[in-house]
């Protein structure tokens, strides 16, 4: 049915189709099987990132490897047959973390695995040694605050999930420099693992002495917790050497199919290409980036241009700046109503996964429906609530509506941050199954007949 013969006809009522059954979606279901075909009948997606996280490992931002990730992507895309194929200059922060090292002194004596948070200042060249202070909160810090000055206070905060526990990685120094500590450890934040430290930035705040701040293990965090819980005094050295170097050159890459109706109208599928500067950064987000850019290429590959546009990007220093969701944005400004959707992977492919969704009732009826061609791929059904850091802001700036790939986080984040985020954690038949499911939802939003409602 044309948008013009619906809008002359009074609206009547009728029981809604059940997913996947509206006439409109019938005529989608030939090509978004074809994808799911095509997709789940190879390992291509996870041979891809196998190539891009082995020739370019971590590609933290300002990176050499990260510049060389950016021109082979652009390259990549190219021979993929994408249209307007380029990478948007975008001036990166650059912070190098040099040498790191931690023991316990006294009970003599013990090296500890530690890993600087992203952006920790340094210590002196010798390092801190204090004495340490475990708490379990930021409740329980402020009832010890007395005892605070002078130690390097130990965030022995339990894993919940990562929104809630990540607080004490991001603001727990600036909370312990208040009472007058002279570092902080944070128990790396993710479920157990196997002695891992996690990094992920820690920000201080303007105008407050900065402390050195790192990640140790569970089982370091636990270990010091019940050396003191006998009364036992802990004295560690701490050697951080992080520091800043000039803004460096990097950009987001971005590729396109041009809509054969309604070239104007984007829906943007992306994931970051920048990683952490340690392991190769496959979960995060390198998969990401893969899973987005598939829906992408195998439309090429297939033959289908939808009516809209799909743009894909692959969005630079996600994780410690978002310089290139906001420059984006900015890029972007007077087309930001244009976006009609946007989805972002950036929480692994781990099974069990599923999509989340952010919009409008009205929207949440269509995605629901389309959700219904996603059957073959028997997922959990689509849930309330889903973005993502990078295309937060255009979406804020138009109003899009916006829809995030979830891994499952209880597998996720085992491996976030960590020098084990590498490609042998992906099983290939999950990462296949992730470019299926996108681009069947991005095939469908780009080609449905009227636009995605706000
Ligand atoms: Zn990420």
């Amino acid at each position: 049915m044309s948008a013009a013969s619906a809008s002359t006809q009074t609206p009547t009522p009728a029981p809604a189709p059940a997913p996947g059954n509206a006439p409109w979606l019938q005529t989608l279901k030939p090509d978004a099987d074809r994808l799911i075909k095509a997709a789940t009948g190879d390992d291509f997606a996870w041979q891809r990132l196998a190539e891009m996280t082995d020739t370019h490992g971590a590609r933290f931002s300002g990176s050499e490897n990260l510049q060389r990730a950016i021109a082979w992507s652009v390259a990549a895309m190219k021979a993929d047959g994408l249209e307007n194929v380029r990478a948007e200059r975008v001036m990166v922060q650059r912070w190098v973390r040099g040498h790191e090292s931690a023991e316990i002194i006294d009970p003599p004596r013990h090296t500890v695995d530690v890993l600087g948070l992203g952006g920790t200042v340094a210590t002196p060249p010798g390092g801190v040694e204090a004495d340490v202070l475990p708490v379990t909160s930021f409740d329980d810090l402020r009832t010890k605050q007395a005892d605070a000055r002078g130690k390097i206070v130990l965030f022995d905060v339990p894993y919940t999930n990562y929104s809630e526990t990540v607080t004490y990685r991001t603001g727990g120094a600036r909370t312990a420099a208040q009472y007058g500590a002279v570092a902080v450890l944070v128990r790396s934040v993710g479920p157990l693992g196997l002695r891992t430290v996690h990094t992920g930035s820690v920000t201080y705040a303007p105008g407050q002495t900065s402390i050195p701040a790192a990640a140790v293990s569970g089982e370091d965090a636990s270990r010091i917790v019940r050396l003191t819980n006998r009364g036992r005094r802990v004295r560690m050295r701490l050697v951080t050497s992080g520091r800043y170097e000039p803004d460096a050159e990097s950009a987001n890459v971005v590729g396109e199919i041009v809509g054969r109706e309604r070239p104007d109208e984007i829906v943007l599928v992306g994931g970051h290409l920048d990683s952490w500067d340690v392991g190769t950064g496959a979960s995060d987000d390198g998969a990401g980036c893969i899973v987005t850019w598939e829906a992408a290429r195998l439309m090429k590959r297939l033959g289908i241009r939808p009516r809209r546009t799909v743009r894909v990007v692959l969005f630079t220093n996600e994780e410690n700046g978002l310089r290139g969701a906001n420059a984006y944005a900015e890029r972007y400004a007077s087309a930001a109503a244009n976006h009609v959707f946007a989805l972002e992977s950036d929480s692994g492919v781990f099974a069990p996964a599923t999509f989340g969704f952010s919009g409008s009732a009205a929207a949440r009826g269509v995605i629901h429906q389309i959700g219904g061609l996603l059957a073959p791929l028997s997922m959990a059904e689509i849930t309330a609530g889903g973005g993502g850091a990078d295309i937060g802001p255009i979406a804020q700036a138009g109003n899009v509506p916006t829809m995030a790939y979830l891994g499952d986080a209880a597998r996720y984040f085992v491996i976030h941050h960590t020098a084990a985020d590498t490609v042998e954690r992906i099983a290939p038949e999950e990462l296949s199954k992730a470019a299926a499911a996108i681009a069947v939802v991005t095939y469908a939003v780009a080609e449905m007949p009227e636009r995605l409602p706000r």
